[in-house]
């Protein structure tokens, strides 16, 4: 989302200040809640630390009419420099529960439930179906609203219904159809800030724990094989139909390409690595160089995986980059 909202009034602030007390921050840096670890200052800042205060902190901004902004663990979100003006939740309800004894084993998981906890919990009891899952950053939110996958698996395929809340009607049980559910793509992130995922119910099956622990580790080493360490939020833009958006900008000689603080990934051309106290309008620059470049030679208009958030449109790095 990109947001040009005027700063938060001063009367807001207050009222926010006596509703939330100390748990009301302000101006904090939102570089220290995404994985990049890029990020102006928020107006204002709460972290949810249950499911009811996640419930409790929307129903009042909503109520307030305050713009508000859900980070997970920010691994698939570019905030801009300037940041963002309204009130920004970090989501740190994370209770999970197991149930092995039903007919088919589940598992509901708060949406602020970190991913890769979710999937080893379920590995240890010898329930298989999210391998996949330990070993891609963020929470169950984040991967509930963009269809988060690896290896061959993703959200949606063992994702039974999602628990949420919306600003009018409430708490509703959404089953996996009315997610309508593409490639890194959801009714969610099609019509983002509408609702909060406050929790998941996921159907697993029964595996041999030996098997489900070989097939962690087998992801894990291949992760560390194909994809490089360092700040990043992971793949920047969505593979095209029938090709990888790594490919193209690999054949296109972008590997290397540095602008600022950020530069693109010799490892692995989509992702695009802080390396030395980057800016968002660094990697904005980086994005825009890498769009322009892949539609040239390919005429392919490759579309953004990551989500923005905060003011993009004032960015003026140049386009034209440095090799390493
Ligand atoms: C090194 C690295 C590797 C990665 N590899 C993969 C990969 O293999 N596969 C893959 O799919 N992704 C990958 N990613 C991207 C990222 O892990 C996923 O997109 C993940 O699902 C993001 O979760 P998050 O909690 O960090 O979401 P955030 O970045 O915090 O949020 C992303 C969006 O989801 C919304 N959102 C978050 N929680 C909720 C909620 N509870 N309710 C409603 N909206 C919500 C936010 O408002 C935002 O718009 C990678 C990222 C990194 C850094």
């Amino acid at each position: 989302m990109t947001n040009i909202s005027p700063p938060l009034s001063s009367q807001m602030i207050e009222k926010l200040r006596e509703t939330f007390g100390e748990r009301f921050q302000e101006n904090d840096r939102l570089s220290n809640y995404t994985t990049a670890h890029i990020g102006g200052p928020a107006d204002g800042l709460i972290v949810a630390n249950s499911g009811q205060e996640l419930e409790e902190v929307f129903t009042t901004l909503w109520d307030l009419n305050i713009p508000n902004y859900l980070i997970g663990s920010g691994a698939n979100v570019l905030v801009s420099d300037s940041g963002f003006h309204g009130v920004v939740v970090i989501n740190h309800a994370r209770n999970i529960k197991i149930d092995v004894h039903g007919k088919k084993p589940t598992v509901w998981a708060e949406s602020g439930s970190v991913l890769a906890t979710v999937g080893r919990q379920a590995g240890l009891r010898g329930l298989s179906g999210l391998e996949w899952a330990t070993t891609v950053p963020g929470t169950i939110g984040g991967a509930v609203f963009g269809n988060a996958g690896a290896f061959g698996s993703n959200t949606a395929a063992s994702l039974v219904v999602a628990d949420i809340l919306h600003p009018i009607d409430g708490k509703q049980q959404w089953p996996l159809e009315r997610l309508e559910y593409g490639y890194r793509s959801s009714w969610l992130k099609r019509n983002p800030g509408q609702v909060v995922v406050l929790s998941a119910t996921f159907e697993l099956t029964q595996g041999d724990k030996a098997e489900i622990q070989a097939r962690m580790s087998d992801f894990s080493s291949r992760r560390r094989a194909s994809q490089p360490q360092g700040a990043s939020m992971g793949s920047t833009f969505k593979n095209p139909e029938g090709d990888y958006a790594a490919r193209l900008l690999e054949a296109t000689g972008l590997k290397g390409t540095r602008v600022g603080g950020a530069h693109i990934s010799e490892k692995h051309a989509n992702f695009f690595i802080n390396d030395n106290n980057a800016t968002a309008s660094d990697y904005w620059a980086l994005i825009q160089l890498a769009r322009s470049r892949v539609s040239e030679v390919f005429g392919v208009s490759l579309e953004l995986e990551i989500e923005l958030l905060g003011d993009f449109s004032i960015s003026s790095k140049t386009l034209s980059g440095d090799r390493k």
